[in-house]
């Protein structure tokens, strides 16, 4: 029997593994007064380049997209004073479902437009106004450089956020992206990380890196799927009884930063470190599939 695990950790001195599923991690090699020794065979596998990052509000400013419609739509139909708070209140940041959203509207506004037109239009005008900073695009470039695999994973309508990828130029600084609705399966679904693996042509037993702004579905459903978890808190508290991500930063920009190896960040003591940063990229010892015989014996 071989159990697979994976190195995340690999200092000057030791290689500290984790088993898949990411129990929390164990060092199992320490130089020099130690050999390897299993007490059943196990094959080492390092982790994958692959990054799969979230869309709304980690890679673009969805919020302030949002608040930027908001205010036109008030203006074109002469809203009163606190529709604006109203509706950026009743949006949670994107987090509601949009058909029960433009319901809420349409009825407190008395809209003459139905409930999909309202939405549609909505559909039509967000990826106009949502923008990709320079530097994100630039790292994102920097990542693919150092030889990562890069995807996009998003809840959304098709045409709304496919929209965004093409106007903001990252269509053409990532390798694939996953779009719920097309694949009609959302995140926190393992099915949706699969798929956007599938179309950078890997699979999630490689491993990966989840990135994005929300705990559950970027975070909690990363660490479902079996990746590494870095969490963009947006200056945010990580909620208390959720369990930590792997590695938090502030940013997208910072976030690659770790990826590449360039930053720390905050973290949770047993979790694992970035892939890449400083043991993945400087592992030369292979190990067998079969337990070394102990010194002596
Ligand atoms: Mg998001």
């Amino acid at each position: 029997m071989s159990a697979v695990i994976r190195i995340v950790e690999c200092p000057s001195n030791s290689i500290t593994v984790h088993r898949k599923g990411y129990q929390p991690p164990r060092t199992v090699w320490r130089l020099p007064d130690e050999e390897i020794r299993f007490t059943r065979p196990v094959r080492l596998l390092t982790m994958q380049r692959l990054a799969l990052f979230d869309l709304d509000n980690t890679l673009v400013d969805r919020s302030e997209a949002f608040r930027r419609w908001a205010v036109e739509f008030c203006a074109d139909r002469e809203l009163p004073d606190d529709a604006l708070a109203w509706l950026i209140a009743t949006d949670q940041d994107g987090a509601v479902p949009r058909n029960w959203f433009f319901g809420e509207v349409t009825e407190r506004f008395g809209l003459a437009a139905s409930v999909d037109e309202t939405w549609r239009q909505y559909r039509r005008r967000m990826p106009e106004l949502v923008s990709c900073p320079q530097e994100v695009l630039a790292s994102l470039t920097l990542l693919r450089d150092d030889g990562w695999t890069v995807a996009i994973v998003t809840n959304g309508q098709a045409d709304n956020q496919l929209g965004k990828i093409r106007r903001t130029g990252l269509d053409r600084c990532v390798d694939a992206w996953a779009v719920s609705g097309e694949l009609g399966i959302r995140k926190p679904a393992r099915e949706i990380l699969e798929a956007a693996a599938r179309g950078c042509g890997l699979d999630l037993s490689g491993g990966g890196w989840a990135i994005g702004d929300s705990p559950v579905l970027d975070v909690e459903g990363g660490r479902a799927a079996g990746l590494a978890t870095l969490w963009v808190s947006r200056g945010k508290d990580w909620p208390a009884e959720l369990a930590p991500p792997n590695r938090t930063v502030t940013d997208v920009v910072a976030a690659v930063r770790v990826l590449r190896g360039e930053a720390s960040a905050e973290g949770h003591p047993d979790q694992p470190p970035a892939a890449g940063v400083s043991g993945l990229t400087t592992v030369r010892r292979v190990v067998s599939e079969s337990p070394r015989t102990p010194r002596g014996s």
